[in-house]
């Protein structure tokens, strides 16, 4: 009997565990925290922050799990285009509302989470075992197993790690005598405050979203709305320039971003409970794809392997990415051609979040000639794509992945940016 193990039931063990479905007898997953329906956890804090999907990874998931957009749509999570019913400000400026053909799913983190474990946990051969906390790696040239913190030994032809970004992987493969992968970080000591409010109809004019994003200055934020008449609402700070969570300095803070709109749901609505905070210090990488021999039955994914700038997004859809290069590597995955695959949808995720936080002089890291380019380019771009809607298209999909980054440099848009792009 062929049997996985993965360590971890958030989004990236869940679709790992999904994909290892179809080709494994058993796959256990092991997960630390108790689970109990639809809520926030310990091992998840940052599901009490605002959580938007990007398209890519919504339609991964719906590949893997037919229907789930249109189940959370009847659970009373709204569904709209990207830029209908939805406010996007870029460097201050409103992205021209246009349609876009890509699906915003508004669903709260604990609902998105708890809809794809329901399915996972449908799938064939596999279990979940909750409060068991994964402690060790077992084998030698290959990993055959893991070992519990309870001392308990579970044996694996394939054990996936998806422990998050405070996996001990590192050491757990140093610790059998393997390469510990090199790190990359890009430092950006973000804060984030959120709160939920009770939404009514008239609230945004009836909009269902706006995102405000931290540029010119240091502050953003966010309101979506959630399943069950909510707005969750995330302010947000780069570079020391935290909000608070004091609820009367959290509604000043709120005041303080470059536009009214979040504000004006802080000041208006009632509040279902009080600022909860967030630090995330920067963007972390760990080159698992530079190793050269990394060893045969042991593969990381998700946040263990590429801890994004949460503001841009990114980190659930790259998850989902990485579960799809991993079914595309069975039914025996070889680490060297996984961590190949999914090393080029990292990249493009990581060169677009970087590259946009290194615009900040204060954030430490490599800057060329190119990247300076580059990122006077993509300024130029935000203001087009204020002014020019086949910009604002372009624009969105790039960055909800549907289609690569160079999109934006055929010849007509780079025409448009120029043209349109000045302040
Ligand atoms: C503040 C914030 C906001 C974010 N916003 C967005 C967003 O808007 N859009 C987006 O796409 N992404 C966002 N992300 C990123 C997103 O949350 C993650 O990319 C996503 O959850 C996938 O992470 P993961 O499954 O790899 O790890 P995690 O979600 O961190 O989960 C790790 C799991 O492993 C378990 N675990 C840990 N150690 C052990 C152990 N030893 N044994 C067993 N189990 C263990 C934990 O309990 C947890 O269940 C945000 C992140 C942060 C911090």
């Amino acid at each position: 009997m062929r049997q996985a193990v993965v360590l971890g039931a958030s989004i990236a063990g869940l679709l790992s565990a999904r994909v290892l479905s179809e080709a494994y007898d058993r796959v256990l997953i092991v997960e630390r925290d108790e689970i109990a329906g639809v809520a926030p956890r310990r091992g998840v804090p940052q599901a009490r922050h605002l959580h938007g999907l990007m398209e890519r990874g919504r339609q991964i998931i719906e590949e893997l799990y037919p229907g789930l957009t249109a189940d959370l749509a009847g659970q009373g999570a709204p569904t709209t285009e990207v830029l209908q019913e939805s406010r996007w400000y870029l460097s201050g400026l409103r992205v021209r509302p246009t349609s876009t053909g890509l699906t915003t799913l508004l669903a709260g983190r604990p609902l998105l989470e708890s809809a794809i474990r329901e399915r996972t946990l449908a799938s064939p051969g596999v279990e979940l075992r909750t409060r068991r906390a994964a402690a060790g790696l077992i084998g030698g040239e290959r990993i055959t197993g893991v070992r519990l913190s309870d001392g308990t030994e579970l044996g694996a032809e394939l054990v996936v790690d998806a422990t998050g970004r405070g996996s001990r992987a590192p050491e757990w493969l140093a610790g059998l005598g393997h390469a510990r992968p090199q790190e990359e970080r890009i430092d950006v000591d973000l804060g984030y405050s959120s709160r939920t409010y009770r939404r009514k109809p008239e609230h945004l004019d009836g909009d269902l979203a706006v995102v405000v994003s931290t540029t010119p200055g240091f502050r953003g934020g966010g309101a979506i709305t959630l399943e069950g008449d909510r707005w969750h609402v995330t302010l947000a700070g780069m570079l020391g320039d935290h909000p608070p969570s004091d609820p009367a300095a959290f509604e000043a803070f709120a005041a303080t971003l470059p536009v009214p709109d979040v504000y004006d749901i802080v000041r208006e609505a009632e509040p279902l409970d009080d600022p909860v905070p967030h630090r995330f210090r920067g963007s972390l990488r760990r080159r698992y794809d530079k190793i050269s021999r990394p060893p045969r039955g042991f593969l990381v994914i998700g946040d263990a392997v590429s801890s994004f700038n949460p503001l841009y997004a990114q980190g659930m859809t790259v998850a989902a990415q990485q579960a799809l290069a991993l079914r595309e590597c069975l039914p025996h995955p070889d680490p060297v051609r996984f961590y190949r695959a999914t090393a080029a949808v990292i990249d493009v995720a990581w060169q677009m979040s970087t590259g946009s936080d290194l615009r900040y002089p204060g954030v430490a890291g490599p800057r060329t000639p190119r990247s300076r380019i580059v990122g006077a380019y993509a300024a130029r771009a935000r203001v087009a794509a204020h002014r020019d809607p086949v910009v604002a298209r372009t624009l969105m999909r790039t960055t909800n992945l549907t289609i690569p980054p160079a999109s934006l440099l055929t010849p007509d848009i780079v025409w448009r940016v120029l043209a349109r792009g000045g302040q």
